[in-house]
């Protein structure tokens, strides 16, 4: 193996009150471009920088939920995903409100690592667009064995190059799905939740299987796409990989099924991940 790998840590390090905080910053950004959640909301979740950062540099804000060993140990870990797609505004600002809710309700059950912002170049920029700054689809970046035959081949001769599914030129070539995977490799997760929209339903890819439903969406397996996170993660590394398919884009789902969603999701992980013995992340040798 090679060098230790850029990742989210639990030690959250304290973050200064200063303008060049780039939490301060990047909370700006998002209270100006996301109608749901606003400036004060994203600075109350207490994100943290990554080593991880955009085409433009910005960094990739995540949170920990870690264990609370007191309490008990966790079932398992889960990383959930917001915005790998920028254009898909819902996706990010219903994490920050499952962020709120896991900021009163962390029980230890689960050790979280949440990115409510994977491509913040796409959401952050005047048109905020599916790809990154790169007009790569993070999204089909991913590294799958095959990815010249199968990634590549299908954009070509099935998407018939459409430009908003372009792969890029070779796997990882994105900073974003790059510090993604080293992220995955370091914290271990024993499912990913990765949250989009419009399409209204939930997929799933890996072993086992997938939620019936999630509040009002229901299991619907869409097929996975080559150099997906789904492809990649679920297939490829059998990881669980739930995917959330908000019904719009543009128009948050209401209260009460933003907390149905998240009432069946921790439901089905707690009937489903059971890790034993459970390992905290980190005290690998890295
Ligand atoms: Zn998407």
């Amino acid at each position: 193996m090679a060098q230790s790998p850029p990742v989210a840590t639990d030690e959250s390090p304290a973050t200064t009150a200063s303008d060049n905080d780039p939490v301060i910053s990047e909370c700006q950004r998002i209270g100006d471009k996301l109608g749901s959640v606003e400036i004060e909301e994203c600075l109350d979740r207490k994100l943290v920088v990554t080593d991880g950062r955009s085409v433009l540099g910005t960094p990739i804000l995540y949170k920990a939920y870690p264990p609370i060993p007191d309490q008990r140990l966790p079932l398992g870990r889960v990383l959930l995903i917001g915005g790998i797609h920028g254009d898909e505004y819902s996706s990010v600002s219903i994490v920050f409100k499952w962020m709120r809710t896991l900021d009163q309700h962390h029980s230890g059950m689960f050790h979280w690592h949440i990115i409510p912002l994977l491509n913040p170049d796409g959401l952050l920029r005047q048109n905020s667009q599916r790809m990154n700054e790169n007009n790569v689809d993070l999204n089909r970046n991913f590294p799958m064995r095959d990815w010249e035959s199968s990634t590549r081949d299908y954009w070509i001769n099935t998407t018939y190059r459409d430009p908003r599914l372009f792969p890029g030129l070779s796997p990882l070539s994105e900073p974003e799905s790059n510090w993604l995977v080293q992220e995955i490799d370091a914290f271990q997760p024993d499912v990913i939740v990765s949250v989009h929209a419009p399409h209204a339903l939930v997929d799933y890819d890996g072993p086992k299987n997938g939620p019936h439903k999630l509040g009002k969406l229901y299991l619907q397996l869409i097929g996975t796409y080559p150099g997906s996170l789904g492809n990649y993660a679920g297939v490829q590394k059998k990881i669980p990989v739930v995917t959330i398919e908000l019904p719009y884009a543009g128009i948050m789902p209401t209260a009460g099924e933003i907390s149905g969603i998240w009432a069946d999701l921790v439901k089905w992980l707690t009937d489903n991940i059971h890790v034993k013995p459970y390992k905290v992340a980190g005290d690998l040798s890295n």
